[in-house]
């Protein structure tokens, strides 16, 4: 057992980090667990990252989670590389357990981000950052002119067909039923554009390409027909799972799994307990966005210690 921390952080993407450095700029002295494999979070998995501000040529996903985590440790942020197995943060002090220790702080922060579901494919992770995305926003801008495929039929997937169709030439919606799971709305606006077209009754089997997605082999569920399309790049929209499993029945979840917080804040519903990133936000998932609720959660925790000396 471990003296009580001002602050415990669990998770190490954009959130975590920057909830490291402003902690220990603050002088609480946080204590971070990055996680045993995952260290840097979903960006490690990513090549080129062209939006975040402050890179003007852009940098890679794991250099720039490099960068945050060298930022965090300059300030005194302690970093140790190991998995919350377990955690109480109902009792004061919160406790917080690894697979060999147990630690107590007063405040935690919760920044475990969410995992974006993936199809299972032998080469779909090889070729991650390289053809295969997960996230419009962050790459829609590198398939200009080229015919792309998005797989998923919900509300994500149409939003992700109808952004990438600003820069693709074609973009395909491979659809494992014969309709959409999406919101009418989604749905209209998806079949209004010239550049979307659908192939129902559909599923991804194979991605191909050695440095770059070159081609996908889609089956048709119904009469087992193999189609090899030609296409630049394959978009996995098939939904989002936030890594809140360990905080069930302790932490208030929605429908989805995601953390709720109290409006504009990082305040979760128990008391002195603070949640940034991904694993709270279902619509704006983008590294800045998780940076900034982590800065927010530091802040909240700062004051929150200062009301509670
Ligand atoms: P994450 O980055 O998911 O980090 C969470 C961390 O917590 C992980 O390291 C995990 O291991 C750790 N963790 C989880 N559970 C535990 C535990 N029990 N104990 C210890 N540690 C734990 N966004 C952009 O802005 N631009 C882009 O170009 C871009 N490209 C992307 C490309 C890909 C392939 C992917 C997957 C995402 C991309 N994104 C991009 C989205 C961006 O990566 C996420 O929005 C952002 O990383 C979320 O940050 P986070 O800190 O909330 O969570």
């Amino acid at each position: 057992m471990s003296d009580v921390r001002n602050v415990i952080i669990i998770g190490s993407g954009p959130a975590g980090y920057t909830a490291a450095v402003y902690a220990a700029r603050a002088d609480l002295n946080p204590l971070v667990f990055e996680g045993s494999v995952t260290a840097g979070g979903a960006l490690m998995n990513t090549t080129e990252v062209e939006n975040f501000p402050g890179f003007p040529d852009g940098i890679l996903g794991p250099e720039l989670m490099d960068n945050f985590r060298k930022q965090a440790e300059r300030f005194g942020a302690e970093l140790v590389a190991d998995d919350v197995v377990e955690v109480d943060l109902t009792r004061t002090p919160k406790v917080v357990k690894t697979a060999t220790e147990t630690h107590l702080a007063q405040t935690v922060i919760v920044a475990t981000g969410s995992g974006y579901r993936e199809l299972g494919l032998p080469n779909e992770k090889r070729l991650s950052g390289r053809g295969v995305s997960w996230c419009a926003t962050c790459d829609g801008f590198f398939f200009r002119d080229q015919d792309i495929v998005v797989v998923g039929g919900g509300d994500t997937a149409m939003e992700e067909a109808t952004f990438l169709s600003r820069f693709a030439r074609t973009v395909t919606v491979v659809h494992r039923r014969s309709e959409l799971r999406a919101s009418k709305i989604m749905q209209d606006r998806a079949f209004a554009n010239e550049k979307i077209r659908f192939l129902w009754d559909s599923v991804v089997t194979d991605v191909q390409g050695e440095n770059r997605v070159t081609g996908v082999t889609v089956r048709n569920v119904k009469t087992g027909e193999q189609t090899e399309l030609a296409v630049g790049g394959m978009f996995v929209a098939i939904g989002h799972d936030p890594r809140s499993d360990l905080f069930k029945g302790q932490l208030t979840l929605d429908d989805e799994g995601y953390i709720k917080v109290e409006g504009q804040t990082t305040r979760t519903n128990l008391d002195g307990v603070f949640a940034a990133g991904d694993v709270v936000d279902h619509t704006y998932r983008q590294a800045i966005t998780a940076a900034g609720t982590g800065c927010s959660a530091a802040i909240d925790a700062e004051r929150w210690l200062a009301d509670h000396p």
